[in-house]
């Protein structure tokens, strides 16, 4: 590759990843990272903030020879703990055994692992550094330094975009080029609120599930943190009637949609008032970009390419994912402009198949998770992929548990969903009874429909 000096724009999760990836490979990396060292200063104002970490990250951070330190750092989740109205709860499990299950992780403690992965490879990291704008006719950056406000110009031949949603990369390319860019808004937001640990330190809910509060058009959900904390999150319609973030607004609304819908949760959370004046509401959308790169100039990876929104939890997967596809293009290739076409031919579909999917979960999560024809469902699904563990794979578990391409999971999904429709078709409105299912009809279905999955 000719092109060995390479600007990497975030020190977030993508950026310090692909940065140890290609730090290790020979090439000289510097990061510009416009937020303080997570290692050194709290730049999460002293919130917990975590992530679900599933197999598609897991597997990148195998590659990069951390992912027993990270897993050190997380704690297991089997599970959603579905929590009704009246206080019972149920678990639903996400997969066949512990075998199958997902980590809620702290985003800034995992952050650190991975800029050290990145400095340890070798790459320069520079914090305080915001890039204000990239000039590619000239070859020229600008960045600021957050402290004093001084802005420098500095050569750019190779930028690498991993800035986040709100990417200043892909607003640079977008100045050359029409990436057409189109953001379609959920419509929801969120607050991230908190359920301290216990006054002995333990946990005071169950330690290992997601838990989640369907309440049909919102929802909340908690992910348990290493030290005994959940951080939970509430997410309502941005607008509209009660309750949405437009008629919840002061704390004594929060307080009475609480005692109202979240009840059990209320006596766990004895800063719910607080939290919920001092934390932000954060938007959610989908945004849609058709071109992720410049000649063999830049190219933009992570949520700068595809933000996407959270419910599947799988943002910062198909990041990680996106990182080590990048590395594995680097072996043969001989010029940065074929690699950015080929990542781009490989990720555009999953990353369009998986934002599809992230927002179908957000109406099975907040709608159906406690419904009787979802349990019934669900329960039809497990049956089968114990039948066929071969062809009928949840797609939950495509997703989640394997790495088949996004756009596979979900175009088999959309086959399993025809599948279980039709089996349930003669299947009476009660519980599920697997002796009222027609198994031979079954098995020809499922091999007429479905390939053998590797
Ligand atoms: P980011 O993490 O946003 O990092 C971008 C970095 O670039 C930041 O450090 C930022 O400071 C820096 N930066 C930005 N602009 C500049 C600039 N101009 N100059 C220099 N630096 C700059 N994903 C999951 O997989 N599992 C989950 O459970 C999950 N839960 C989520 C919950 C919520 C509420 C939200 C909003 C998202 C969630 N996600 C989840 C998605 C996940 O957070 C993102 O997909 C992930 O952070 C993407 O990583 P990134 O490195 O591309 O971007």
């Amino acid at each position: 590759m000719r092109e060995n000096s390479i600007h990497i724009i975030g020190g977030g999760l993508a950026g310090a990843l692909v940065a140890g990836f290609l730090a290790r490979r020979g090439f000289n990396i510097t990061v510009f990272e416009r937020r303080a060292d997570v290692r050194r200063a709290d730049v999460g104002g002293g919130r917990s903030i975590n992530l679900a970490l599933a197999e598609r990250g897991l597997n990148a951070l195998r590659r990069a020879g951390i992912e027993g330190e990270v897993l050190a750092n997380a704690v297991m989740m089997r599970g959603r703990r579905v929590h009704a109205r009246d206080g019972s709860t149920r678990l639903l499990r996400y997969g066949r055994d512990d075998s199958e299950v997902i980590w809620s992780i702290n985003r800034s403690r995992l952050n650190a692992l991975l800029l050290d992965f990145a400095e340890s490879g070798g790459a320069k990291l520079l914090f305080g550094k915001g890039v204000q704008s990239i000039d590619f006719a000239r070859r020229i950056m600008r960045v600021v330094d957050e402290a004093s406000g001084v802005e420098t110009s500095l050569p750019c031949s190779l930028a690498l975009g991993c800035d986040g949603a709100g990417s200043t990369v892909r607003a640079a390319i977008g100045r050359e080029i029409d990436i057409e860019e189109r953001f379609e808004p959920l419509g929801h937001g969120y607050k991230e609120l908190e359920i301290p640990p216990a006054p002995d330190g333990g946990f005071r809910i169950e330690r290992n599930a997601l838990h989640i509060w369907p309440r049909g058009g919102y929802m909340a959900i908690a992910l348990p943190n290493t030290e005994g904390s959940f951080t939970v999150t509430l997410f309502l319609p941005n607008e509209g009637p009660y309750p949405s973030f437009a008629t919840v607004r002061t704390t004594d609304d929060a307080l009475a949609l609480f005692e109202e819908e979240f009840a059990d949760a209320v006596p766990l959370m004895p800063d719910l008032e607080n939290d919920f004046a001092s934390n932000p509401v954060g938007m959610l959308g989908t945004t849609r970009v058709a071109r992720w790169h410049l000649r063999g100039q830049a190219l933009m990876l992570g949520d700068a390419a595809h933000p996407i929104v959270p419910f599947h939890g799988q943002g910062m997967n198909c990041a990680f994912e996106d990182c080590a596809e990048l590395d594995g293009l680097i072996d043969g290739a001989q010029d940065w402009a074929e690699v950015f076409a080929e990542f781009q031919r490989r990720r555009k579909p999953n990353a369009d198949a998986i934002a599809h999917m992230a927002v179908e979960n957000y109406l099975e999560m907040r709608d159906r998770v406690d419904d009787a024809d979802f349990l019934r469902q669900r329960a039809l699904e497990h049956a089968l992929a114990e039948r066929f563990p071969e062809r009928f794979i949840p797609r939950y578990a495509m997703v989640t548990f394997r790495r088949v391409p996004y756009a596979t999971a979900l175009a088999r999904g959309r086959v399993q969903s025809g599948i279980l429709q039709e089996l349930l078709a003669t299947h009476p409105d009660s519980e599920f009874d697997p002796t009222r299912i027609d198994w031979a009809d079954a098995r020809a279905l499922v091999e007429a429909r479905l390939t053998p999955l590797d």
